[in-house]
């Protein structure tokens, strides 16, 4: 059988003017029988097209904070750096193929999703959101920072397989209002919604939380790139 193809958005890291990449998200995709590809940093919409005849599936990574004119907000002075030409790229890219290809996000990508959607974030959960969990914890991450509700019935529950489950925590921004078209499948202790399913098509699932740290040593993180995957093919 032949394995799916999946598109990763790339990192930037400004200091170096570089594009990179943190390999458990291509290991994660290959442990899970797929072949990453990544992404170039900007693509005109045709070039798009042209490539995602290729591609079988799309991985929305971490990084930056997204712009938050993308919700319809000012920026303060607690949003992090932004990198406006992924903003626009991953922008593009989502909804020429939301409902039509499988999407996962990761951290970042629950943000992006959301956000393209119509809903808003956090863009400092210290500042404005009640709460007493970490959700900056400290290395290793593979460690469990706090515990989510699963939603029954949801694509994660379908993963997880329990009702509570622990996650690794790298955040400081969150999901504020949740976009119509999406469904919170878990939930933390504090309220903040850490995982969304789609209801736009086709297979959407989005985590604020990292498998990529943690796929080796916990099955249902194992279990997230699996169920993409295969879902791509
Ligand atoms: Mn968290």
């Amino acid at each position: 059988m032949k394995k799916p193809i999946i598109g990763v958005m790339p990192l930037y890291d400004e200091d170096k003017e570089s594009i990179w990449m943190l390999p458990g998200y291509f290991d994660g995709i290959k442990a899970a029988g797929g072949i990453p590809l990544m992404l170039p940093r900007s693509l005109s919409e045709e070039d798009f097209d042209t490539i995602d005849l290729f591609i079988d599936g799309y991985l929305f990574t971490g990084g930056h904070d997204i712009h938050p004119s993308l919700y319809g907000e000012e920026k303060h002075p607690q949003c992090g750096i932004i990198e406006k030409e992924r903003d626009a790229l991953e922008a593009m890219i989502f909804r020429n193929i939301c409902g039509k290809k499988p999407v996962l996000g990761i951290c970042r990508g629950i943000q992006l999703i959301n956000a393209l959607m119509g809903g808003t974030l956090y863009q400092d959960l210290r500042l404005e959101l009640d709460s007493t969990v970490d959700h900056h914890m400290s290395p290793p991450y593979d460690n469990v920072a706090h515990n989510v509700t699963i939603i029954n019935g949801s694509i994660l529950s379908d993963i997880a397989n329990k009702e509570i489950l622990g996650v690794n925590s790298y955040h400081h921004q969150g999901i504020k209002e949740l976009a119509p078209g999406l469904i919170a499948s878990a939930i933390a202790e504090d309220g903040l919604i850490e995982a969304v399913e789609g209801s736009c098509g086709g297979f959407l699932l989005a985590v604020q939380w990292h498998p990529e740290f943690s796929y080796q040593t916990d099955e249902v993180s194992m279990g997230i790139f699996k169920k993409f995957t295969d879902i791509c093919r």
